[in-house]
């Protein structure tokens, strides 16, 4: 696994630099492997069998005895046949030959064939994946159980510190860096190394604000050799080898996923909309501190609808909310808000309203909920607002800094309460339900809460100078 041949870019344009940022080196021992698992042999039953399920082919061998089963396959590797079973009938099995004995799987059929959790297409894709799996298991099942111990996955955070280098390599050319991970693993097809180079690239970004995000991991079948971005191992198998981050591409070992720190940062092309997407992706996404909805709507109010009667009570044509929803989506920060295409600063109060209601978690999220809502039941005002103070520290940082800057608005609204109408009071009851929602969709809670989350947000706009 030396890098024996890795001298194109470090040998020769960079060299004096001893130092010099390395690109990780993936370790192909369990690619060598997939390669060397036995292929599948689908031996074909010669006679025309009865009652053949018209999803299996001609693999199938009918109702006949597991020793039958083991003549058929004559001790070749790989070697595999169907049949039904002699004692219940309508049930299947797979026999497969590996590491000289004969394996008997329950097979199932739902429109893909199983006998575990992944899901093939065909019997022949599920057999090879099978082979793989079981080779790379059995000839290497120590080196898979000591995989995560010395993750690549540090050397990407160690990237801060050669910032410089990373960049200046960066710039020089798009293309070296991959070229230098090629040759590092001589004939091991590798591209994943474009996506390590990015998130080194991503750490030397200063603007970014270090809210902790977890990764969105789904299971996932790569197309291709792909390798571990955490433990820089090889992704077995013929489908789902792995799981992919929705939100920033990472690619890993489901087993690996348990490991890697929640540092998720999003990639913008991968964030589709504004409104629904959740805050914390959201912000982390277009870097910036708040939802840019909020920085934006709230700038537009504060410029011209601060005297406006009713603000944030009157609500706007619910069209025009749309369309303000829509540019968002569209354009991001520079969707156009100004007075020249929506006059009524009551369309721009209602897109923020929508907002905060269509997060997918409220500002107020659903684990701190019940709480907020203790802590608002509490009759002494002073240990009720030492109450909601210590719950307000349990809230993700994303979210305590979007609900401070609204509370800092909400109370220069509340300035203006002698033109506008709106206290504390009035903006508790409309802003209530939509910073915060019970856990559980039931009718009746939110019926009793009501009172209590206006109370909360009553409580957080006249304390906000304490409270924040
Ligand atoms: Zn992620
Ligand atoms: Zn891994």
């Amino acid at each position: 696994m030396a890098a024996s041949s890795n001298s194109s870019l470090s040998g020769s344009s960079v060299s004096s630099d001893a130092e010099e940022y390395q690109p990780p080196i993936w370790k192909s021992y369990l690619y060598q492997l997939q390669q060397e698992a036995p292929r599948p042999k689908r031996i074909i039953c010669p006679q025309e069998v009865e009652n053949r399920p018209k999803y299996y082919g001609r693999e199938f061998h009918g109702i006949i005895s597991r020793e039958q089963a083991d003549e058929i396959l004559a001790g070749v590797e790989g070697a595999y046949i169907l049949r039904e079973s002699q004692r219940q009938p309508g049930c299947y099995t797979l026999a497969l030959r590996f590491g000289n004995q004969t394996l008997n799987y329950r097979l199932f059929y739902d429109g893909k064939h199983f006998v575990g959790e992944k899901r093939f297409e065909s019997i022949h894709d599920l057999v090879t994946d099978g082979l793989i799996t079981l080779y790379i298991e059995t000839k290497a099942s120590e080196y898979i159980s000591k995989m995560t111990t010395n993750p690549i996955y540090e050397h990407i955070g160690y990237a801060t510190l050669l910032r410089e280098k990373v960049s200046r390599r960066l710039s020089r050319t798009k293309n070296e860096s991959r070229k230098a991970s090629v040759t590092s693993e001589e004939n091991t097809p590798v591209e994943k190394i474009t996506s390590l180079v990015r998130r080194a690239a991503l750490t030397q970004n200063d603007n970014h604000f270090n809210y902790e995000k977890a990764h969105n991991f789904k299971v996932h079948t790569f197309r291709g050799p792909h390798w571990c971005e955490y433990c820089a191992n090889f992704m077995w198998g013929l489908i789902a080898q792995g799981v992919r981050c929705s939100d920033c591409g990472l690619n890993v070992h489901k087993q690996c996923s348990k490991y890697v720190p929640n540092d998720c940062q999003p990639d913008l092309k991968r964030i589709k909309r504004v409104y629904c997407c959740d805050l914390t992706t959201l912000v982390k996404a277009h870097n910036t501190q708040r939802p840019m909805v909020v920085d934006s709507c709230i700038r537009e109010i504060e410029a011209r609808g601060l005297k406006s009667e009713g603000l944030y009570r009157v609500s706007g044509f619910t069209e025009h909310i749309e369309d303000v929803k829509m540019a968002f989506d569209r354009d991001g920060d520079k969707a156009d808000i100004s007075a020249s295409i929506y006059p009524d600063i009551n369309i721009i109060a209602g897109a923020l309203k929508l907002y905060f209601r269509d997060l997918p978690i409220p500002v107020i999220t659903y684990d701190t909920y019940s709480k907020f809502i203790e802590a608002a039941k509490i009759s002494n005002p002073d240990e009720r607002l030492e109450a909601v103070h210590e719950v307000l520290m349990l809230l993700p940082a994303a979210h305590y800094e979007t609900l401070r800057y609204l509370m800092i608005h909400l109370k220069k609204v509340t300035l203006h309460e002698k033109e506008n109408f709106m206290n504390a009071e009035n903006l508790g009851i409309v802003f209530g339900p939509t910073l915060m929602r019970p856990p559980e969709d039931s009718t009746l809670a939110t019926l009793n809460d009501m009172r209590y989350q206006k109370l909360i947000v009553q409580i957080l706009i006249e304390n906000e100078d304490v409270l924040f």
